[in-house]
């Protein structure tokens, strides 16, 4: 019911011409394959080349990050609304590395996603313990809080159009990843919190995993029940590695 999706997050990487060659690159390589969906946020200013290279193709594109307001003087910020007219389908909202590098907090997570749902972007919602956490036993608490205040306010049907990216931190960019069992354990927790208040919306939701997910490790994590997705950093950066994952999956 829920279909899969595997998006690539960029992150600080590639300039406008290399992002052309990879989208173009990997149009080839995923033509045809229409069981799972393929993403890839960009940073802003490769966003309307992504969007142009991935026409013709089912390859949707997103942004990295937002700002809650529409317009106006936040220098450095792009809008939800800015993207919606550029019709772009995605951002991802409170990756781990703007909390930790840039401060941004559940609150103002919360404000985006009111302000990407309010303009028709879907949010990608990131989550996730770091190791501490994780050692003191409070990977649950940590991210059911997190989940909590990102959807805080919204209605059940906005929350369907929500995506969650449950990330460990200490998974991210460093080889090491959750097993796919437990990665499916917590994505478990997560839709069962979603279910207490929103059980339409939690049977619908898709909630990805995503730290180091690779060619080789795909399949097995695409392979657990809970798992709806993957949100993947360096291994989407070539098309190659990107197009195999998603071959994989479909
Ligand atoms: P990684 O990044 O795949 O390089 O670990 C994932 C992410 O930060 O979304």
């Amino acid at each position: 019911m829920r279909k899969p999706f595997i998006c690539g997050n960029w992150k600080m990487n590639k300039n406008v011409a290399e992002a052309e060659t990879t989208i173009n690159d990997l149009k080839d390589k995923v033509a045809g394959i229409d069981n799972v969906e393929v993403g890839i946020c960009s940073t802003a200013l490769c966003l309307t080349t992504v969007k142009r290279a991935a026409a013709g193709s089912e390859i949707v594109t997103g942004a990295e990050n937002i700002y809650w307001e529409d317009s106006g003087a936040y220098t450095g910020e792009i809008s939800a609304k800015m993207l919606a007219d550029s019709e772009i389908e995605y951002t991802i909202i409170g990756h781990s590395e703007r909390r930790q590098l840039f401060g941004e907090s559940d609150y103002e997570v919360n404000l985006k996603v009111k302000s990407a749902l309010k303009h028709g972007i879907k949010p990608i919602v990131c989550v996730g313990e770091t190791l501490a956490e994780r050692k003191a036993d409070q990977i649950e608490a940590k991210v059911n809080f997190q989940v909590d205040a990102a959807l805080k306010g919204l209605s059940e049907d906005e929350i369907t159009d929500v995506v969650i990216a449950y990330e460990p931190i200490w998974a991210i960019g460093t080889g090491e990843t959750a097993s796919a069992e437990e990665a499916n354990r917590v994505i478990a927790l997560i839709r069962e919190n979603i279910s207490q208040s929103y059980p339409e919306a939690a049977k619908k939701v898709r909630i990805q995993y995503g730290g180091s997910v690779k060619p080789h490790n795909v399949e097995e994590i695409m392979s657990q029940p809970e798992i709806d997705g993957a949100l993947v950093g360096g291994a989407s950066l070539e098309a190659d590695s990107f197009a195999e994952m998603i071959t994989k999956t479909a």
